[in-house]
């Protein structure tokens, strides 16, 4: 049976000599594992469309096992990725993250996600910050993890959030503390699409202190601490 779609290269692992598995997100058939053959390292020129965050078109054949790659015309290489180390890494957690979703993930939307977070990444200036906050909220709100952004218990503006209860108002229950320009950030993500949610501003302190409990709530729902994640923020402090 020959299947014909779109994907994205979460993980590619060597298998044997010249093949590797890769693990891909296509919008219509969720998370699969394809093998492609003779991409190792002895044949360079074709490996492209092998590598993490590569999107292609495939062509791919499903036999009694696993997909096998018939063929692969490469949409995009987001290039620019591979001229920043910081954006590298945080596209590697993006990656990694995309490849904890679960089964029942409208794929279509987290395929869409992706692409528009690599493509800000990897073409544009916009602060890498910026872009991993929506990555990483919108993400939860796919995988329908991410609480609304009032007090759960009273429905006033939250002051707190507790990764267990939601948010809450200062009355209603403990969690970390977050300020009204943290929920409006939140509000603006969640509430726009495509490049639009990108498009905010927040002061240097919220942007990270909102990042970090962010990345901490990711690690919370998907129970996995991202070695990608500690790689991106050891740079953060050294560049
Ligand atoms: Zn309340």
């Amino acid at each position: 049976m020959e299947v014909s779609t779109d994907g994205i290269v979460l993980k590619a692992r060597p298998y044997g000599e010249r093949d590797m598995i890769l693990t891909l997100l296509t919008p219509e058939h969720g998370r699969i594992t394809v093998l492609a053959r003779s991409v190792g390292k002895n044949k360079k020129q074709s490996v492209l469309y092998a590598q993490n965050f590569v999107f292609s078109h495939f062509v791919l054949f499903k036999g009694k096992g696993m997909y096998v790659v018939n063929s692969a015309d490469v949409h995009e290489a987001f290039y620019g990725l591979r001229q920043d180390l910081s954006r590298l890494a945080l596209a590697q957690y993006f990656v990694d993250v995309a490849a904890k979703s679960g089964a029942e993930t409208d794929a279509a939307a987290l395929c869409s996600l992706l692409l528009n977070s690599l493509y800000l990444l990897s073409s544009t200036d916009l602060d890498e910050r910026l872009i991993k906050l929506v990555y990483e909220t919108k993400y939860c709100i796919i995988e329908g993890v991410f609480p609304e952004v009032t007090c759960a218990r009273c429905g006033k503006q939250p002051a707190k959030w507790s990764f267990r209860d939601g948010f809450c108002c200062e009355e209603c229950g403990n969690g970390y503390p977050i300020t009204q320009g943290m929920i409006s950030a939140l509000r603006h993500i969640s509430q726009n699409e495509g490049k639009k949610a990108y498009l905010f501003s927040m002061n240097d302190d919220s942007v990270h202190y909102l990042s970090k409990l962010l990345s901490d709530y990711v690690s919370f729902v998907t129970d996995t601490d991202f070695l990608s994640l500690e790689y991106y923020r050891s740079l953060r402090i050294t560049l």
